[in-house]
């Protein structure tokens, strides 16, 4: 069994990223501007956004962190998402969601313009995702790929199961793993409705749970010599801990990981390459890669 260690991919990436940067700016390029909007005090987005702005030192690029009270109305936010958009020293930017009820999260993510999207959520993105151009490929499911990548697991004409539908996680992951030119894969998706799902899970050469429930995955839904990428990071009490909590993914790792020929952990697996791959992004955004 292969651990797949996602800190220190991440943190590898992470120095590909700084070399590539002071390249850049030795070349007279700009240094990648990434900022991030957050509105509120929640505690578990309080938490990301500054993971994200220390992910932007690490990477040489500047960041702006932009802070409003929960109070905020939609049109101030839309106020602010325009000036973003037309700020040139701003490469990319995100607005850290959730966000409190009285706003439209969809209006807000819409009004992004989509060649600053680096969190890859805006409709231009998704679709051209779907159809296999160049875009922002939202941070989670492109993270999921690169450690495929990296740690050489054979996806094509492979089976894989993907536990869960969301529009951040699920859908994108699978989109991924069927088109040709990333997974070529042979694609199930599971979410709360399906008949079967045990069964289905038993076939998958990759299975790939993203649901929220701790410990679903057991090992008899795990086939002998599968790979288990585990998205889920639920916070459970654990009064051992000084927060009081510990984060639990959502396959029970002890009886599943002999079964594994690779395995990710929680925390430690999925969850430091999806700010990682926030910052690749990043990069791009501030290259133009995708769009002029
Ligand atoms: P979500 O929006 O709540 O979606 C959960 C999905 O799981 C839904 O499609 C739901 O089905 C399905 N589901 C729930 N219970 C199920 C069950 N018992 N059997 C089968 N399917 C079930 O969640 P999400 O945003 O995709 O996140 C999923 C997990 O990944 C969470 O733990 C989240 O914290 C974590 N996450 C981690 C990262 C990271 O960076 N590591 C990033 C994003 C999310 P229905 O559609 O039928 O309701």
């Amino acid at each position: 069994m292969v651990l797949i260690d996602g800190k220190a991919t991440a943190a590898t990436i992470k120095a590909e990223i700084k070399e590539e940067v002071e390249r850049i700016v030795a070349e007279g390029g700009k240094r990648p501007h990434l900022a991030a909007v957050l509105v509120g005090h929640d505690g578990g987005s309080e938490t990301y956004v500054k993971n994200k702005v220390l992910a932007c030192e690490a990477c040489g690029f500047e960041s702006t962190l932009i802070r409003y009270e929960d109070d905020i109305t939609e049109e101030e936010l839309l106020s602010c998402v325009s000036k973003l958009n037309s700020d040139d020293s701003i490469d990319g930017f995100i607005v850290q969601l959730p966000l409190p009820k009285h706003i439209d999260e969809q209006r807000v993510i819409e009004a992004i313009d989509y060649r600053k999207d680096v969190d890859g959520f805006h409709p231009i993105n998704v679709g051209r995702m779907a159809i296999g151009l160049p875009c922002f490929i939202s941070a989670t499911p492109l993270g999921i790929l690169t450690l495929l990548k990296r740690y050489n697991v054979e996806t094509s004409g492979r089976k894989c199961v993907i536990l869960g539908r969301s529009n951040i996680v699920g859908k994108p992951m699978a989109q991924l793993m069927m088109q040709k030119q990333y997974g070529d894969a042979t694609v199930t998706v599971c979410h709360s409705r399906s008949r079967g799902l045990k069964e289905e899970c038993q076939q998958a050469d990759i299975l790939i749970a993203a649901i929220g429930r701790p410990g679903f995955v057991t090992a008899d839904m795990v086939k002998e010599g599968a790979t288990v990428i585990d998205v889920g990071t639920t916070r459970v009490p654990d009064a051992s801990r000084k927060s009081g909590f510990r984060l639990s993914g959502d396959v029970a790792f002890d009886e599943v990981a002999p079964k594994c020929s690779f395995i990710t952990p929680v925390p430690g697996g999925v969850g430091p390459m999806t700010i990682c791959m926030l910052m690749l992004n990043t990069l791009s955004a501030g290259k133009h890669e995708f769009y002029q």
